[in-house]
């Protein structure tokens, strides 16, 4: 049987962990230093990629290069994280509307950067066993979508890794205390980590959890906490050394590199308070050092506001699950800002129970990914599997192919989002066929349901968003959504997915999808290159109704041949051929597209304005 290792890969932090075989107990893996925490940096330098502790160090010295927080952006579309850009040094560009950090000399992807830091866990647990490690199981958000979801599968494979399992961090936490030997009862998992806080309702049963209700700030945290300490201090050295700052020419608020370290230290502080009541903070500055000593009440009035902004979320958590703060039988504390005092005697002052902390805050989701791993390696049998998909759920969409919302071995309850058009003009009907399986193409999955979304309002193909929602309940039932979010029709359908499918029946369809990988991959890129033909095709002879006033005669001539060439071969096999002929038309059209955009624009913003928007571009 391989190992198979517990990875949490954190915003601010991340650790690997293991079963011990002789105490049957979770364990974390330290470094050769003995460290236990990886920072989850990554630091893109001349001389190489630095990851955790090295990387930190690069903070102050490239901070445009050095990555930090890149859990925000898994998986994530640029309209999702254009507001909080501002709040990093480094660059985020839309590439195809996904985002990327661009480097000095190329642009990586949020993936590729959790790929480093998964590598870096891979190689530590290599190191420990001895052994190459191949499988994960790794920790996400309860409410991370599908999309993010397989982006941190897709950072598992570029690492070398196969990620068995995606579990919930809060499920995990929950693991770890063993709380899936409750035969029944409500855990509330409170996890305030550096920058993100999260509050989960848990229901466990048999073994079994089912994620009641999440909730939780984006923008939470440690840093936070960091952030209020940094300004006090800012604004005591600007009022006690004022004129030493202006000897020494700083400009404290615009000096990058003495901000942050003047918010390492405040961190450092903060932590030396979680066990001292008081702390001095020691900075050097210029020809003088600064020195502050700073008491845990003090601390607590700073930070009281951002601790009491946590318990808004809990209680929204407990309204949508329709439970009062005392029907919860276990309080589960995760993140290391759960270290604070503070917060803990507010978590408790709410639940009216001790929570528990008895393992570390930092460690715990680890501890439980390394329990799932072992039950998932086969180490316990006689404990609980938490309920999985057990194969992929999609639906068809243009050409045949399957677009998948759900992918295999998700844990249900489980839900998933995605944006669909139609495919011809005027459509105001659309098929909606869910499929199951593991092959690229419909034809060769297992048709679950279809149901039609009618009422559409005719619109241009690509104009209607239609939203397909995929919906697991913890029975296994899937329920599936369709919605025109223009005007608003929906429809649904209910199905249970693996009704009649027998064990053998699953590993024969996963079985399939490996024999026929590569086939199907390319029949799907065909099919692809097929559907760009047709879309070009539909916009050009829009293009040339709509525009026919713009074209003049020759113009029009070698479009149409462009536009022969390309309708000749769209059906055939030949993928270069289409794709050939596709750039081809696309070209021709380029003039055309250009003008017509130019009318577009003067029309919508008046001749004058649009001459100078014209003109200033040039
Ligand atoms: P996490 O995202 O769970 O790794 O938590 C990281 C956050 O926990 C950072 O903001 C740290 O400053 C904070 N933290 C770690 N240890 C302590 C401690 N002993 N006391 C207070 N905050 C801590």
């Amino acid at each position: 049987m391989s190992r198979i290792i517990g990875i949490d890969l954190g915003t601010t932090n991340s650790l690997v962990a293991y079963v011990d075989e002789k105490t049957g107990l979770p364990r974390v893996i330290s470094d050769e230093d003995g460290r236990v925490l990886l920072p989850s940096i990554v630091s893109f330098t001349p001389d190489g990629v630095l990851v955790g502790e090295a990387a930190r160090r690069q903070l102050v010295r490239r901070p445009t290069s050095t990555v930090y927080s890149v859990k925000r952006f898994m998986g994530q579309g640029y309209g999702d994280v254009k507001d909080e850009l501002k709040f990093f040094p480094f660059t985020i560009v839309p590439v195809d509307n996904v985002v990327s950090i661009r480097l000095d000399d190329r642009t990586v992807t949020p993936p590729e950067v959790s790929a480093v830091i998964l590598r870096t866990l891979k190689e530590r647990a290599e190191r420990h066993f001895g052994e190459t490690i191949e499988k994960a199981v790794v920790t996400v958000p309860a409410y991370f979508n599908d999309s993010q979801r397989q982006a941190t599968r897709d950072a598992g494979r570029i690492a070398g890794l196969d990620v068995v399992r995606i579990v919930n961090e809060p499920t995990a936490a929950s693991l770890a205390y063993g709380l899936d030997r409750l035969k029944e009862g409500v855990v509330a998992v409170y996890d305030l980590g550096g920058g993100t806080f999260d509050i989960s309702i848990l229901r466990v049963q048999d073994g079994i959890f089912e994620v009641l209700a999440t909730n939780g700030d984006t923008h939470l945290g440690g840093d936070d906490f960091d952030r209020v300490i940094t300004l006090w201090l800012l604004e005591d050295i600007q009022s006690r050394h004022c004129a030493d700052l202006e000897r020494d020419g700083i400009d404290l608020a615009r000096d990058h590199e003495v901000m942050q370290e003047l918010r390492l230290a405040a961190e450092a502080a903060k932590i030396r308070l979680s066990s001292a009541e008081r702390t001095t903070l020691t900075l050097p500055l210029g020809s003088f050092t600064y020195h502050r000593d700073i008491a845990r009440a003090e601390l607590e009035r700073l930070i009281d506001p951002l601790v009491g902004k946590t318990l808004g979320p809990v209680r929204m958590a407990l309204a949508d699950a329709g439970l009062r703060p005392s029907q919860v039988d276990e309080v589960v504390m995760v993140g290391g800002s759960t270290r604070v005092p503070l917060v803990r005697r507010r978590v408790q002052e709410l639940f009216g129970k001790t929570p528990h902390s008895q393992l570390n805050p930092d460690e715990v989701v680890a501890l439980g990914a390394a329990v799932q791993a072992h039950i998932l390696a086969g180490g316990i049998t006689s404990m609980l599997l938490l309920d999985v998909t057990p194969l992929s759920l999609g639906i068809e969409t243009f050409g045949g192919i399957v677009s998948v919302l759900i992918a295999r071995n998700t844990t249900v309850p489980t839900s998933a989002r995605e944006m669909f058009t139609t495919s011809v003009d005027g459509q105001t009907v659309v098929d909606l066929h869910v499929l199951q399986g593991e092959r690229e193409l419909a034809k060769d999955c297992r048709s679950l349901a279809r149901f039609e979304l009618r009422g559409v309002d005719p619109m241009p193909a690509g104009m209607p968003k239609i939203e397909v929602t995929f919906l697991i309940d913890a029975n296994g039932i899937l329920q599936v959504q369709a919605k025109e979010l223009r005007t608003g029709k929906a429809a649904s359908i209910e199905v249970k997915p693996t009704y009649g499918l027998s064990e053998a029946d699953v590993e024969r369809m996963v079985e399939d999808s490996f024999t026929y990988a590569e086939a199907d991959v390319e029949t799907r890129m065909l099919i692809e290159t097929r559907n760009e033909a047709e879309t070009v095709i539909t916009h050009v002879e829009r293009a040339l109704r709509q525009g026919a006033q713009l074209v003049e005669a020759d113009e029009r001539a070698q479009i149409e041949a462009a536009l022969a060439t390309l309708k000749a071969v769209r059906d055939g096999q030949d993928r270069d051929a289409i794709r050939e002929a596709t750039t081809a038309m696309n070209r021709v059209t380029e003039p055309l597209a250009e003008r017509m955009m130019d009318a577009a624009l003067k029309s919508a913003l008046g001749t004058r304005r649009a001459a100078e928007i014209i003109g200033s571009s040039e």
